[in-house]
């Protein structure tokens, strides 16, 4: 299976991902490793961001869905067609809140379990997208939650290195519940 996702315990998922060369930012490789995650992503129903080494691919990259940027900005609009997919190569956090808050999380390589991690409330993203230009984002709530536990993706750092509180959740759903309860999405 080309897609999958890789699990927690796999090295790949604990390795420094290798950031991309801007030469190779369109290429043919680049390109492929891009469609790849986001294809295993839009299997995913309640997924909202893959990174690379979650594909098996160690290098920086990570893509968020599109979804969730369609929640941050539908209040009465109910089709409103969803946004593409956001691909950010070689990110750096910028302009991360000195306040704190504890946010319910899951992940793509954490099946079945859900938990408390305590993260910045606001977090900017620097990054070049995949036509390789330079890009910056500032995200709150969720956004900036998913900025965070990607980044760390890319230092091989996971989400129950963090936790504060694990959960175990047979179903992908009720975490996903709980995030839009603490986020009000
Ligand atoms: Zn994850």
């Amino acid at each position: 299976m080309k897609d999958h996702i890789v699990q927690a315990g796999d090295p790949v998922l604990r390795g420094i991902a290798t950031p991309v060369a801007k030469k190779d930012i369109g290429s043919p490789r680049i390109t492929k490793i891009i469609a790849r995650m986001k294809k295993a992503l839009a299997k995913e129903t309640f997924g909202v961001a893959i990174a690379a080494p979650q594909i098996g691919e160690s290098l920086r990259i990570f893509v968020v869905s599109g979804r969730v940027f369609i929640e941050e900005s539908a209040d009465d609009e109910e089709d409103v067609p969803t946004p593409p997919d956001r691909v950010f190569i070689n990110p750096t956090l910028s302009r991360l809140s000195r306040k704190k808050a504890e946010m319910s999380e899951g992940c793509l390589s954490v099946r079945g379990k859900y938990g408390t991690v305590l993260r910045h409330e606001k977090a900017g993203i620097k990054a070049l997208d995949e036509a390789g230009n330079k890009i910056a984002y500032q995200g709150s709530g969720l956004i900036g939650h998913i900025f965070q536990h990607e980044c760390d993706h890319l230092d091989g750092i996971l989400y129950i290195d963090k936790v504060v509180q694990l959960e175990e959740d047979e179903d992908m759903q009720s975490a996903r519940e709980k995030l839009k309860e603490k986020h009000g999405l």
